[in-house]
């Protein structure tokens, strides 16, 4: 999917002006993309609508950066489809809180029942206990209990002779009796969906009606995943889903889907083999890992909360008739430094790297000497420079805590800028590529 995606988006960075025409086909090659990553047809004509409203809308296609502000509805939109915000899992009020892993075999129940478990001894629970209720599967006991003697959390089981539905109830009972406070309930799961199988889970609800049924569905079985999750949803109720295999090579599609076509909230994300790798779900950063961008994105909200495209167009004019100050300089810093750490921001850009960056004299304490120096300037010095002379520069590098060479070297070199600046102005397209840098 990010490939895809990612080119659709890549042909409308940098343009300038864009038409309808421009946006319709960027939708339509989104549209494909989704299509093409499994995602559920209803599912992406919807999205595709949302998008291509807004897309069209007046402010988006008379903006100075008509593809960045398309690429972020595309973003707003899936992040709206993958559920906002991260949702977390309830604890009920009497203890203990009973939470029951459902789902299809392989999917990762087992594993993510002892992810879980550590994760949230970490937070709300003190004293958590796993049981074993899956019967079938061969070795399935042994496999939650060497995940809890990894996790020094105990399992609860009474071996594979005894109906998963008894099972479930005595381990509550257990958990009552020794003050466990959290009870995650691993079952079997089956490769198919199955009549027998949902009928034992629907026992072991009602023999212990858990807090959550939280539904773990493998995000590489791509369209696959919304029937799985629906036949769930539709014979059990599911309170949440938990995606795992996130780490690997997945499609974007399952989680875009499960969401969507079931309501449920995606809760929390599987990213590895190990025990610590169960992370909440967050729908910004699934979003923009569809988009397969890095951090673009929150790159380009930096940046538009940063800068006023007002104040960059008054900027472009400036340095085009030379006009540009050291008031306007320091403006300028100022509206970088609001983005952050350059580093930092630099360091979002997809193949940077901030420790190259680091030795490359992008350095952060000589923009503060720079800043010092200009700020010991009065407004007529900042706005002529030309009339800094010996004795001003004496006092401006005293007044800031620097040196005369210090400040002759920021006058020379503004000089530098300012004939760089109105080279590049004359360059016509300069201010809309060129918007915020100095
Ligand atoms: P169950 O049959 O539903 O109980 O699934 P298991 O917990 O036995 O997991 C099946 C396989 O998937 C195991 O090899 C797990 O290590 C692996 N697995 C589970 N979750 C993840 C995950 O988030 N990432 C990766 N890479 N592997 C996972
Ligand atoms: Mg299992």
């Amino acid at each position: 999917l990010s490939g895809k995606l990612q080119e659709a988006v890549n042909k409308l960075r940098g343009k300038g002006r864009v038409s309808e025409k421009d946006v319709k086909e960027m939708m339509r090659e989104i549209k494909l993309a989704l299509l093409e990553a499994d995602v559920n047809f209803k599912v992406v004509k919807d999205f595709i609508g949302k998008v291509s409203e807004r897309s069209v809308g007046q402010d988006v296609l008379e903006s100075l950066t008509p593809g960045q502000q398309i690429i972020k509805i595309v973003h707003e939109e899936l992040i709206e489809l993958l559920g906002r915000e991260s949702s977390k899992v309830t604890f009920s009020p009497k203890s203990p809180t009973v939470f029951m892993m459902v789902g299809l075999q392989g999917s990762g129940k087992t594993t993510t029942s002892g992810k879980l478990a550590s994760l949230l001894r970490k937070q709300n629970a003190k004293k958590p206990l796993l049981v074993a209720c899956d019967v079938y599967r061969p070795a399935a006991i042994k496999q939650l209990e060497v995940v809890g003697g990894q996790l020094n959390i105990p399992v609860f089981n009474m071996g594979d002779k005894v109906n998963p539905v008894e099972i479930a109830k005595a381990a509550i009972e257990h958990a009552r009796l020794k003050l466990y406070d959290l009870v995650i309930i691993d079952t079997a799961g089956r490769l198919h969906i199955d009549e027998e199988l949902m009928n034992e889970l629907v026992g072991i609800k009602k023999a212990v009606m858990p807090q959550e049924i939280l539904l773990v569905i493998d995000a590489m079985t791509g369209q696959d995943a919304v029937n799985v999750s629906q036949s769930f949803d539709e014979k059990l109720g599911v309170d949440g889903i938990i995606l795992t295999k996130l780490d690997g090579d997945t499609r974007g599609g399952a989680a875009l889907s499960v969401k969507a076509v079931t309501g449920k909230p995606i809760k929390f994300a599987g990213m590895g083999e190990k025990l610590s790798d169960l992370e909440p779900f967050f729908p910004d950063r699934m979003a923009s890992r569809i988009l397969g961008m890095g951090d673009v994105l929150s790159l380009i909200e930096k940046a538009q909360d940063a800068f006023d495209e007002k104040k960059a167009l008054e900027l472009e004019k400036k340095m085009r008739t030379m006009q540009f100050t050291f008031e306007d300089f320091l403006d300028q810093m100022q509206q970088i430094k609001k983005m952050g750490p350059l580093t930092q921001i630099l360091g979002m850009l997809p193949g940077v790297n901030t420790k190259a960056l680091e030795g490359a004299g992008l350095d952060e304490k000589k923009m503060g000497r720079v800043e010092a120096i200009i700020k010991s300037m009065t407004r007529q010095e900042r706005n002529d420079p030309a009339i800094i002379n010996g004795s001003r520069r004496k006092r401006i590098a005293f007044g800031s805590g620097t040196t005369i060479q210090e400040v002759n070297k920021l006058l020379k070199e503004f000089e530098e800028m300012k004939k760089l600046m109105k080279a590049m102005g004359d360059m016509s397209k300069f201010g809309k590529k060129g918007k915020g840098r100095f």
